[in-house]
């Protein structure tokens, strides 16, 4: 079974015990599968990655006893990749501009519809108002996934995506991701790409057949296997992982200085105490 996997952190601050975590983890199961373990550093938002935090992201894998494969794939090197499928989704008649600005969409939140859930894997579920409007994209504020759309065009009538592990099915069928999903963003003025579209080509171009991580993703997944099937790409198997959160029960954030891996470096901790902490 051919098998290769990735860790793919964004260089905008310190990697913490998750990430560890996820990346130990990945590697673990490239290593036991005879497979091949990627690093991908996820630029995409120029305004917050950070030469320092790349250079660490390095420093801090290695030291955990980590090998990958070189090149390293960097996404600011394909924004031209990203851009030309855009043109190819916006030719297909499943891409819109959207001139809503943030207050807009929550102005139009504020009159819920009973029973019409509000926030889906990509926050606040765009109300749709610019939908069929037929904007100039040099107005956009972002160009979003008719969702309804590129379901009628990428589904059978129902399609079930079964994960591997605890990650459960995705139903991916045009009812539920209607709803609970909606237009996604697939890029922005300043951002080539939206995570979700950058993901699935980056994926997708380095032969990933294994993705690992984390639980918050979950929902998400349902999105890229929907862009995947619109592209003709392959679907990887989807393993999502359990989070580890602080002695709180609150998931870690780029900001907790406090558990990255650099301070427990400086503190004298060993990978093997980090592999432990985990639960590795
Ligand atoms: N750069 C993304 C993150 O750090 C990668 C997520 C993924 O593995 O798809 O959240």
């Amino acid at each position: 079974m051919t098998f290769i996997t990735r860790f793919a952190p964004s260089p905008t601050g310190p990697l913490h015990l998750g990430h560890a975590y996820s990346a130990m983890l990945a590697h673990d199961k490239a290593m036991e599968n005879g497979g091949k373990f990627l690093l991908r550093i996820d630029d995409l938002d120029q305004s917050r990655a950070r030469d320092h935090w790349e250079a660490q992201i390095y420093d801090d894998l290695a030291w955990l006893g980590l090998t990958w494969e070189a090149p390293v794939r960097r996404q600011s090197n394909h924004f031209a990749d990203y851009e030309m499928t855009l043109n190819t989704l916006s030719r297909i008649g499943i891409t819109y501009a959207c001139t809503c600005t943030r207050r807009d969409i929550e102005a139009a939140a504020n009159a819920p519809q009973e029973g019409v859930p509000q926030f889906g894997p990509d926050g606040r579920i765009y109300p749709g108002t610019c939908r069929h409007a037929g904007h100039d994209h040099s107005d956009a504020q972002c160009i979003r996934l008719n969702m309804f759309a590129a379901c009628e065009q990428a589904l059978p009538a129902q399609f079930v995506e079964s994960g591997q592990d605890h990650s459960g099915a995705h139903l991916l069928d045009l009812d539920t991701m209607v709803p609970n999903i909606g237009d996604v963003v697939l890029a922005r003025p300043n951002m080539a790409a939206s995570y979700h579209l950058s993901v699935v080509l980056d994926d997708a171009a380095t032969l990933v057949t294994d993705v690992i991580r984390g639980a918050d993703l979950f929902e998400a997944t349902a999105i890229h296997v929907v862009l995947q099937k619109l592209l003709g790409l392959p679907t990887p198997r989807y393993h999502h992982h359990k989070l580890i959160r602080d002695e709180n029960g609150k998931r870690l954030a780029k900001r907790d200085d406090a558990r990255a891996i650099a301070t427990y470096r400086a503190e004298g901790a060993s990978p093997a105490d980090i592999r432990a902490m985990v639960g590795l």
